[in-house]
């Protein structure tokens, strides 16, 4: 099974595909953590994309497409993944379709994961993130058993950058304008899931669960 999951930062797309991989054991790519991790690493592409992510700003589409062609050729992909992040223009959907079409693969639904815009602060200014292993947490919604402390790993967990203030608006600005058009773009391919991701984790988890139980093959 392969998904793409859609919605604006803070939908839940990372915390949902990371539940969706392991209990369908596929891959999880979250073209977020593979810039972050480029970053840590001081490579080439984590250079040139920093400061378009400190920004709010999407990091050139290029590179992205090179990231997920790469990802998306390997072998533990055969079989499915989750996209989280990815696509998130236009460009970035049709090359996707090339992509897939080459490696004789298809995508089974683009789920779009709803979120109203005044949630979309709550959630990103209270996330947190660990630092070893990227597990993602919320202060309230989500919080670590112990304080600011990972559970899966007992990594030190961190506020992202971009969860601040003044990069959330303009990251919100950036999903309408460049983002957003794909939920058409999906639609018209008679791909187009939506799911009202306002609810709590469990309930978004139930509702994907039974979405992806319907095309397990
Ligand atoms: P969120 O989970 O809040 O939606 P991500 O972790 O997916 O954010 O992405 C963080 C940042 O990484 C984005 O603001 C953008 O700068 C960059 N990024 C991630 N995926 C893409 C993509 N597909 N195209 C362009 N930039 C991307
Ligand atoms: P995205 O990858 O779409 O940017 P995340 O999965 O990182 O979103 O979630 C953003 C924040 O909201 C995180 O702090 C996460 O713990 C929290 N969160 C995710 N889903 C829910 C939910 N259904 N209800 C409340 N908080 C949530
Ligand atoms: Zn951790």
């Amino acid at each position: 099974m392969r998904f793409v999951l859609l919605g604006p930062p803070g939908a839940g797309k990372g915390t949902q595909a990371e539940r969706l991989a392991k209990k369908y054991g596929i891959p999880h790519i979250a073209t977020g953590d593979i810039l972050r991790q480029s970053v840590k690493d001081r490579t080439k592409s984590g250079m040139l994309a920093k400061s378009y992510m400190d920004r709010g700003e999407l990091v050139p589409d290029q590179i992205l497409i090179g990231i997920i062609r790469d990802r998306l050729s390997s072998l533990d992909c055969s079989k499915g993944s989750i996209l989280d992040g990815f696509p998130r223009t236009v460009t970035q959907a049709d090359a996707l379709s090339s992509i897939l079409h080459r490696l004789n693969q298809k995508l089974d639904g683009a789920i779009n994961l709803e979120l109203p815009e005044e949630e979309v602060i709550a959630r990103l200014s209270g996330r947190r993130v660990c630092r070893s292993c990227g597990t993602n947490y919320h202060t309230q919604f989500n919080p670590p058993k112990e304080g600011g402390k990972c559970d899966k790993c007992g990594g030190q967990l961190y506020q992202r950058d971009d969860d601040k203030e003044e990069a959330i608006q303009n990251r919100l600005k950036v999903y309408q304008r460049q983002t957003e058009p794909l939920i058409k773009y999906y639609k018209k391919e008679g791909l187009l899931i939506s799911v009202d991701g306002a609810k709590e984790i469990s309930t978004v988890f139930e509702n994907l669960c039974e979405i992806v139980e319907g095309v397990k093959k």
